[in-house]
C-alpha cells in the first residue's frame, strides 16, 4: 500500500475560510494542478504561518476535490489548527501533496459502502461519497461525536447519526450503530471506510474482523513531515501469520487495511 504518487511542494491560494462552528472550519485552496491528481483519502501537509513557529506542517485529509479547488475540513485543537481557523481569503499555504495512499473506492468486492466516521474524521468522507457514487456504489455514512454540537455531515447523503450524550440521533457510539444496523444491510456485499480518533478505529476494526466484514480505516494520529524523513508516525501492522512489524504512517497509509493495523490499548 506504498504512495507512488509525484509529490508537489506549492503555495495554495485560499479562495474561501468558512466557519461551520467556534471550533471547525472549511478552507477552499485554489490548486489546478494538484486537484486532477487527488484520490480520496490522500492527505496535505499545510505550514500553517509564515512563522518558524509552528515548524512542521500539519496534515488534513482532502475534504472535496472540484473544478482546481481542494477543500480540507479543520478542527482546532492547538496551535497550528488555529492559525488555519484565522486565515483569510488571498492567503497562500505552503502545501505538499498529495500524500498517502487512498481508500479502496475501486475494488469490487462490495455493493454497499459504509461510511463510519468519528468527530473530525468525517472529513475525508465527502470525496470518498463522491468517487465511490461515481463508481455506482450504494452508500451508507454514519456519522459520530460526542454531542449534536460537534456533529459534522457536510456533503454527505443517507446518514445515521450517533452521539455519545444522545443529544442527536442514536445514544451510543457509531460501532454501536453499526451493530444495530447490520442485520438490515447483511443481504448486501458490504465494505467499510471509517476515520475517526483511534479508540474508534480499534474498536470497530475489532467488531468488522470479527464477523469478516473488510474494513479499511483512516488513521489521523500525531505525524511530523508526512514523507518519511522524520520517522515520527510509527504505527504497528501484522501480517496474516501474526507476525508484528512497525511502519510510518505517511508511507504506510493513512489508509490501513483493518486487519493488519495494531492499535495501542
Ligand atoms: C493523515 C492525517 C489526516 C488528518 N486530517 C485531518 C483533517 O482533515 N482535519 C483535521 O482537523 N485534522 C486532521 N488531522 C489531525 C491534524 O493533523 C492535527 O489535529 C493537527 O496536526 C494538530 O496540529 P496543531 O498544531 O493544532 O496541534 P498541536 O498544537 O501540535 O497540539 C495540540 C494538541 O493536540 C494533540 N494532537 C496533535 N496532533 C494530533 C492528532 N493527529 N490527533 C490527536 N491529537 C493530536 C497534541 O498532542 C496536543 O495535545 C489529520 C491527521 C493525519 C495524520
Amino acid at each position: 500500500m506504498i504512495a507512488k504518487t509525484e509529490i508537489f511542494d506549492l503555495p495554495l491560494e485560499v479562495i474561501s475560510n468558512e466557519r461551520l462552528s467556534r471550533s471547525v472550519n472549511v478552507i477552499a485552496l485554489r490548486a489546478p494542478e494538484l486537484a486532477p491528481r487527488f484520490k480520496a483519502g490522500q492527505f496535505l501537509e499545510i505550514k500553517t504561518s509564515d512563522s518558524l513557529f509552528p515548524l512542521l506542517r500539519r496534515p488534513f485529509s482532502a475534504h472535496r476535490v472540484s473544478d482546481g479547488t481542494i477543500e480540507i475540513m479543520n478542527k482546532v485543537v492547538g496551535v497550528g489548527t488555529r492559525a488555519l481557523y484565522d486565515v483569510e481569503a488571498g492567503e497562500k499555504l505552503q502545501t505538499l501533496a498529495p500524500l498517502g495512499n487512498a481508500f479502496g473506492y475501486d475494488k469490487t468486492d462490495f455493493d454497499l459502502a459504509i461510511l463510519i466516521s468519528g468527530g473530525i474524521g468525517v472529513a475525508p468522507m465527502a470525496m470518498l461519497e463522491d468517487a465511490l457514487r461515481a463508481r455506482g456504489k450504494e452508500v451508507l455514512n454514519i456519522v459520530g461525536a460526542r454531542t449534536a454540537e460537534e456533529l459534522v455531515a457536510r456533503h454527505l447523503s443517507n446518514v445515521r447519526l450517533a452521539t455519545d450524550d444522545g443529544t442527536a440521533g442514536f445514544k451510543g457510539n457509531v460501532v454501536e450503530l453499526f451493530e444495530k444496523l447490520l442485520p438490515s444491510l447483511e443481504s448486501k456485499r458490504l465494505r467499510a471506510f471509517a476515520c475517526g480518533p483511534n479508540p474508534m478505529l480499534n474498536a470497530l476494526s475489532k467488531f468488522c474482523n470479527a464477523r469478516a466484514i473488510p474494513c479499511e480505516v483512516s488513521i489521523e494520529s500525531t505525524m511530523g513531515c508526512g514523507v518519511g524523513i522524520c520517522y515520527g508516525c510509527p504505527i504497528r501492522v501484522r501480517d496474516s501469520s501474526g507476525k508484528m512489524r512497525y511502519e510510518l504512517l505517511c508511507q504506510y497509509g493513512s489508509v490501513v487495511d483493518a486487519r493488519e493495523i495494531v492499535f495501542d490499548e
